[in-house]
């Protein structure tokens, strides 16, 4: 097995997975495959498909918890023509695989305004829209998305539409293993400096609130939908990282993962965290929460078992 995949491509064999994630936690990849196009990409999921490895697409690991045992199967990180992006007056085409800082530097440089929300976002284009990732829930990739173009799991391309996509809270209806390959994202001419000014000064909001320079995966848990009305009839709204801050858990470690005192509801590791050990503070932070207001949290981040 392991020549018919070197042979194919630029292949690996047992990488460290914490290599490639932003929280820097993560055990091997029994397969770790870089496909350049489609026909590369192509071959990985036929030989997946006829080994009976599972394939798993890895884009920047900015989200993503990968167990300390690793994963046993191939995992996929798009280069190459996957990287590549162009402009065609207001639409920007650009391959999954390519980080979204770079698309949001280049887009402001040509007066492409949309992708300001993305700064302090680490991921990639593919990552960015399977997450449909946003700021302040005004925001999100999804709404700039004209159309995607995806391989499904047997091989078959094809364009998704923006209304054949459903995009919702940090998910999307595209079908679970089908792999982005690229998309056009709709953006609006302003002026450069109006768009430099307006990065700037959500970048300054973010540095301020959030563990920009340590090593996490972001927001941990999803933010709980409407939890009933006050007395005065409102329904009040709790961000995830206002009720752990308010449970009292801001700082709770658990080996070298912490509880960010910055954001609450940021894990950071500082030093060597397991996988067990933001696992565990994830559990006791759950718990933690129903007890004391009775919501139960769920996780934004993907967990690679
Ligand atoms: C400091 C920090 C700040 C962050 N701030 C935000 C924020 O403000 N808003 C926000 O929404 N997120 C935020 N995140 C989380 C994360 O950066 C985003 O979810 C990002 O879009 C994930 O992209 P990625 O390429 O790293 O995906 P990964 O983490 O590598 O993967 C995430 C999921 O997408 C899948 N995937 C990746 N690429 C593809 C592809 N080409 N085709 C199909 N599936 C694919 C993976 O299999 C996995 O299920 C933050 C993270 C960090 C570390």
């Amino acid at each position: 097995m392991s020549t018919e995949y070197q042979k194919k491509f630029f292949t690996t064999f047992n990488e460290p997975l914490s290599r490639h994630t932003t929280f820097k936690i993560g055990g091997p990849a029994r397969v770790f495959a870089v496909p350049s196009d489609k026909e590369e990409l192509k071959k990985i999921l036929s030989l997946s498909r006829k080994d009976s490895i599972p394939y798993y697409i890895l884009g920047n690991g900015s989200n993503l918890l990968v167990s300390d045992r690793g994963v046993d199967g191939i995992v996929i990180k798009l280069d190459g023509l996957f990287k590549h992006f162009d402009f065609r007056k207001n639409l920007l085409i650009a391959g999954g695989g390519i980080e979204l800082a770079s698309l949001r530097r280049e887009a402001c440089k040509k007066g492409l305004s949309g992708l300001e929300f993305t700064v302090g976002i680490p991921g990639t284009l593919g990552g960015a829209i399977t997450m449909n990732a946003g700021a302040d829930f005004s925001d999100n990739i999804g709404k700039l998305v004209k159309r995607v173009e995806i391989m499904d799991k047997c091989g078959r391309v094809k364009w998704l539409s923006h209304k054949e996509i459903d995009f919702g809270y940090r998910c999307t209806s595209i079908e679970k293993g089908s792999i982005i390959l690229k998309a056009e994202l709709k953006l609006k001419s302003a002026s450069p400096v109006s768009i430099k000014k307006r990065t700037d000064s959500i970048w300054r909001k973010r540095k301020r609130s959030q563990p920009m320079r340590e090593k996490s995966a972001g927001s941990i848990f999803k933010n709980p939908a409407k939890i009933g009305t006050d007395s005065e009839g409102v329904c009040p709204f709790f961000a995830a990282g206002f009720l752990i801050e308010k449970a009292g858990l801001k700082g709770k470690s658990c080996g070298k993962a912490y509880i960010s005192p910055v954001h609450a509801n940021f894990i950071v590791n500082r030093g060597n965290a397991s996988a067990k050990d933001v696992m565990k503070l994830i559990e006791e932070t759950k718990k933690e929460v129903f007890k004391q207001f009775g919501i139960k949290l769920k996780l934004e981040i993907r967990i690679w078992k």
